[in-house]
């Protein structure tokens, strides 16, 4: 059990923790995920995209979507297969499961810690929300992501670092160059991050992306030499 102290264990007998996959309380108590449950969700395997990180079906170095659109982040990689995960990432983002970013974190250094060591990023920044939509829901998913991300790898969060300056429409309800015009402006670069070599843009799901895309944009207009990028969900690409 990895209890380390009173109020913790009394929180967790009061509270306990949630299981991301099967959303009852986890079991064995004290873990973060049910080791029966967790083995359920896949990470993505290879033949990946070498730039989005997308599962594809050859061994082609990049998906269809990599090699037809600007990209401007370096690369990236994603953690679980979408119709693995959709239901788990859903909750977590509307339903107020924060307390899944934990066993988020430890599948993300699990499976991808060898790349992100690999990356030696300065900052990791999550994808901000409006803040609208902040005080609507509570809480930004990919910052409480990202912040789990960081107390296991020791890169600090840069939550400050891009700033959003539109209220978007929800992207799930649009198409692939709709949400690309929908984020144009979105994301603003206050203050002055010249001396950032490198940024790991952290978020939950990966479809077409569009917010990465653009995120990685401002970071590199304002003088961020690399972006790369890791998220919770993405689907299969072609
Ligand atoms: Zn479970
Ligand atoms: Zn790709």
């Amino acid at each position: 059990m990895r209890v380390k102290n009173v109020p913790e264990m009394l929180t967790g007998l009061l509270f306990p923790r949630r299981c991301p996959v099967c959303d009852r309380p986890v079991k064995p108590f004290g873990e973060y995920a049910c080791t029966e449950c967790i083995r359920k969700v896949r990470p993505i395997s290879p033949p990946r995209c070498l730039k989005c990180g997308k599962k594809i079906r050859s061994e082609s170095a990049l998906c269809t979507d990599c090699t037809q659109r600007k990209r401007y982040f370096d690369r990236g990689r994603i953690l679980y297969e979408y119709d693995d995960a959709a239901g788990s990432v859903y909750r977590f983002k509307y339903s107020g499961r924060r307390e899944y970013a934990e066993s988020y974190a430890r599948d993300t250094v699990r499976y991808l810690g060898d790349y992100i060591a690999s990356e030696k990023p300065d900052v990791l920044v999550p994808i901000p929300i409006h803040r609208k939509r902040y005080r609507k829901r509570g809480y930004n998913q990919a910052f409480e992501y990202a912040e789990a991300l960081s107390r296991l790898t020791d890169i600090p969060v840069g939550n400050d670092i891009i700033k959003r300056v539109k209220n978007t429409i929800p992207l799930k309800l649009l198409g692939v160059s709709e949400r690309q015009i929908n984020l144009k402006n979105a994301f603003i670069v206050p203050e002055n991050v010249v001396k950032l070599n490198k940024v790991m843009l952290v978020d939950d799901i990966f479809t077409t992306g569009a917010s990465i895309n653009e995120a990685a944009r401002v970071l590199k207009m304002a003088g961020v030499r690399e972006v790369c990028f890791v998220t919770l969900a993405g689907g299969a690409g072609i």
